[in-house]
């Protein structure tokens, strides 16, 4: 496994492999199973894989969460060496900015709803650091997980703004036995919070399977749940296309539909989604 912290140096590794193809893993690191999952598709995809580990600022749109976000990266490294993981960058900031960076992306109705609602200013950060590792890199693939749905449909939307040729994968949502969906934030959680955290993903569960139900009934439902529950704090709840990203108030039109959250649970802010079966 190569490590590489500075641009000129993995540009120089990456030109001496000549490898006809490289897949590329964006993480901030703490990683868990669900990152790997993304390492090991790109695995089997591709020749090459690069997994990054930077904690980008950008996209924070508060100071406390950046602070707060877990790091260890001995850990992570040793992870990323257990499954043969070709290269990892872990760049610092002035690497990845040497200069300014003040660019502003638009992504239409997609910037309006849900998490770009709730975190203003997040989905530019993410831009602005996905674009300047395609730069770096120049990977034929990319690994996005579907746990940050709207933001893989950022990504897909940003690639076609800057006519890149990077396919990007969506990958399914890992979970961990009770349910909730894996993140490093989770790592905030104390043993009893993270078992009822559980109770997002069997809320959701219930949503998905009462397409029976109106979208305002299933709505007050999800948020009646997460009310009872002290330390839950909902910051939403939509059924939205799956296509358009645009939450609806009844059912009725051709595509699928997916129900999407964010829950504080005590003060650690948790996202998930679910795709609701016709
Ligand atoms: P992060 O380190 O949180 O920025 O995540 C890095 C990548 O891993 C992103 O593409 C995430 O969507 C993905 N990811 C994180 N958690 C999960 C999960 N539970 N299931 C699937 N993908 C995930």
């Amino acid at each position: 496994m190569e490590v590489f912290k500075t641009v000129k140096e993995i540009q120089e590794y990456l030109v001496k492999t000549e490898s006809k193809n490289l897949g590329f893993v964006a993480t901030m690191g703490a990683l868990h199973q669900a990152h790997i999952s993304l390492i090991e598709l790109s695995q089997k995809e591709n020749e090459l894989t690069v997994c990054s580990i930077f904690v980008n600022p950008k996209q924070f749109n508060k100071k406390e969460d950046l602070v707060k976000y877990p790091r260890d990266t001995e850990a992570d490294l040793k992870k990323l060496e257990a499954v043969n993981c070709d290269i990892v960058f872990i760049p610092s900031v002035e690497e990845m900015y040497p200069k300014k960076v003040e660019r502003e992306f638009h992504f239409g109705i997609l910037s309006e709803v849900m998490e770009a609602e709730h975190r203003p200013g997040h989905f530019n950060g993410v831009a602005i650091v996905i674009e300047r590792f395609f730069e770096i890199l120049n990977p034929t693939h990319a690994y996005f997980g579907k746990k940050d749905y709207q933001q893989l449909a950022v990504i897909k939307a940003l690639t076609k703004q800057i006519n890149s040729s990077v396919k990007i994968v969506g990958c399914p949502i890992y979970r961990e036995k009770n349910g909730l969906a894996m993140s490093s934030r989770n790592e905030r959680l104390s043993a009893n919070e993270k078992e009822e955290a559980g109770v997002i993903n069997k809320t959701l569960k219930y949503v998905c399977e009462h397409k029976n139900l109106t979208v305002p009934a299933l709505k007050t439902y999800f948020l009646t749940e997460m009310n009872q529950h002290l330390n839950f704090e909902s910051e939403y709840f939509e059924i939205v296309d799956e296509i358009t990203l645009q939450p609806i108030q009844e059912w009725g039109g051709a595509n699928k539909y997916i129900a999407f959250t964010a829950v504080n649970v005590n003060g650690v802010r948790l996202i998930d989604n679910m795709t609701i079966i016709n």
